[in-house]
């Protein structure tokens, strides 16, 4: 193994990868470090039942591969990464036998929610091209760029002249929940729950005051959920392959546990098994801030301010995501398509929230550490539109449940005498809205706990699939703490670029690409690349 590089960047997540092919095709001489046998992080896709069944692990949704730029500028579709974006993007199924469905077609999701109610219809066809017509706006100054302030954002919003025609990004939005937004707008209970629903498996929780701010871009992006064909992990091997193409290298089985900082400089890392890398120009760190500063630099390399603050806890999300992976011999079949046919071929289809009210109480119980009683996981099966993930006539499901990360009174390992039990709770929820997925056509399957999530993925610390709460204190040039919001630290050299920083977690490639411009304003690198 070489020891001397220009940049090392540690954690070869999305991020990760991103970063270090942009610097790579910059001219950079770049190492990629991952403490894992693979590259990906959250971009894993295993046999987690049987042979032949593909089961994403954690992204299975993207929603920002047609826009974002590394997507177009790494030209990542040439190295194998396909994407479908399903017609039949999203159902709600309830408890009266009715069903929401969300289609690509806007005229066939407005048909669908005026079966509820007319006036709803209009209202969301009205939001959600209002919501398009400035999504690249939105987009630019939300997304792809290092953060601005809140107050920032609202002022630039307003100079565009959205926030005089619109109270849609009006300043009370960055105080109000969404379920606010949703009371005030729409009269239906179970279009108001399906719209609170999808802003929460955004991250975007519909009950915590400031998160509407966040509601124009999820109104803007309901139906662009795409499923890499093939499984998530081909998006990581896609990037993995722009990254050596261009000289760059990424090591697996390489556990960082020390950045070598030499008069406030960052100039290397030091792995576990002892090996030491140097850095000419930089090191970027993807992991968490836990990790970054309390573990991997010593004490007095930051300020004991800033070290405090991170000892004492960052903002993490209060709930997880507890899931279960099937091997199926049949596609389910929904009571709910005699109302509506088109939820049979919904990738996604939401179990049983008929109000935001239930959504809310779930909210509650899991806050304190418990589990829902009766839970109501939605239910994807990406075999509808990728049949390679399955062997031939067979097909995969993924049952997702909000859920808490520490069991009360238990902690995280309470999750271990559990999982199987909560698991078959919930499949008794598919079972109960899709009669036919029951013992004869479940294969096997799997349980993947929130206490599982940081036993595979380090960074995600407690089961925190965002990487750091979503929430209006932890956002834009405020995320992860007020003097880390911008990709620079306290120690020269030393960058973060992971979804600890804005825009958040997710499949974004966000945090990578603004970390980006601060790296290359830094080291005066030409921007060879479209910037927004
Ligand atoms: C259950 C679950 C479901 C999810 N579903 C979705 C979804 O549907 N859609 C979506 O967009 N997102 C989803 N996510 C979130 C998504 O996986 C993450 O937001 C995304 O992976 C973050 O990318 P990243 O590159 O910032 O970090 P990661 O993907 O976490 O990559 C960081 C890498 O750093 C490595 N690492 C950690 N510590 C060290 C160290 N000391 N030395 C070297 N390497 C280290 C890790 O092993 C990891 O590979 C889900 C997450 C979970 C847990």
């Amino acid at each position: 193994m070489r020891n001397t590089y220009d940049a090392i960047i540690i954690g070869a997540g999305h991020n990760g990868l991103t970063l270090g092919s942009y610097l790579a095709r910059s001219g950079l001489d770049v190492v990629v470090l991952e403490r894992r046998h693979e590259e990906g992080g959250g971009l894993a896709t295993e046999e987690l039942t049987l042979p032949g069944f593909l089961h994403n692990v954690h992204a299975n949704y993207h929603t920002f591969v047609d826009m974002a730029p590394p997507v177009k500028d790494l030209e990542v579709r040439s190295h194998g990464v396909t994407y479908v974006r399903p017609e039949v993007q999203m159902a709600s199924v309830y408890d009266d036998g009715t069903a929401l469905v969300i289609h690509t077609d806007l005229d066939k999701t407005c048909e669908s929610i005026a079966r509820f109610s007319e006036e709803d219809a209009q209202t969301f066809r009205r939001l959600y091209l209002e919501a398009h017509g400035y999504v690249d706006l939105l987009l630019g100054t939300l997304m792809y760029q290092p953060p601005m302030s809140v107050k920032e954002l609202t002022k630039a919003l307003a100079s565009f002249g959205i926030e005089d025609r619109s109270e849609f990004l009006g300043v009370k939005l960055r105080r109000e929940s969404i379920n606010w937004f949703l009371d005030k707008h729409f009269t239906n209970s179970k279009v108001k729950a399906h719209l609170a629903f999808h802003a929460a498996v955004c991250g975007y929780v519909n009950d915590l005051p400031g998160l509407a701010i966040g509601f124009p871009l999820l109104v803007g992006k309901i139906d662009n959920w795409h499923l890499c064909v093939g499984g998530s992990h081909r998006l990581a091997h896609g990037l993995w392959r722009d990254l050596a193409r261009n000289g760059g290298v990424m090591i697996s089985d390489a556990d960082v546990v020390r950045i070598v900082v030499d008069k406030g400089r960052a100039v290397g890392v030091r792995l576990s098994d002892g090996t030491e890398l140097s850095a000419r120009k930089l090191v970027a760190s993807t992991v968490d801030i836990e990790q970054t500063f309390l573990e991997m630099v010593d004490e007095d390399s930051i300020p004991s301010e800033l070290r405090n603050k991170i000892g004492s806890g960052l903002a993490h999300q209060k709930w997880s995501l507890f899931s279960v992976h099937l091997a199926l011999s049949e596609l389910p079949h929904y009571e709910a398509s005699s109302f509506d046919p088109d939820v049979d071929r919904a990738w996604v289809v939401n179990l049983g929230y008929g109000s935001t009210g239930e959504l809310d109480s779930d909210w509650e119980v899991i806050r304190k550490g418990l589990l829902p009683k009766f839970p109501r996981p939605n239910a994807a099966v990406n075999s509808l539109y990728d049949p390679t993930d399955a062997p031939e006539g067979c097909f995969t499901g993924l049952l997702r449940q909000f859920a808490p990360y520490s069991i009360h009174g238990e902690g995280p390992a309470g999750w271990d005498g559990l999982s199987n039990w909560y698991a078959k709770q919930c499949l008794n929820t598919w079972e109960r809205f899709a009669p036919n997925i029951n013992d004869n056509s479940i294969l096997d399957w799997a349980p993947y706990s929130p206490a599982d999530i940081p036993r595979k993925i380090k960074n995600m610390v407690d089961g925190d699939w965002m990487m750091g709460e979503v929430s209006l204190s932890n956002m834009l040039d405020q995320r992860p703490l007020p003097e880390l919001g911008q990709y620079r630290t306290p120690i020269e050299g030393l960058y973060l670029a992971g979804s600890t920083q804005h825009p958040h977690g997710f499949i974004t490639f966000g945090p990578a690409y603004n970390a980006l411009q601060v790296i290359a304003d830094d080291l005066e690198l030409d921007k060879w690349w479209n910037e927004i």
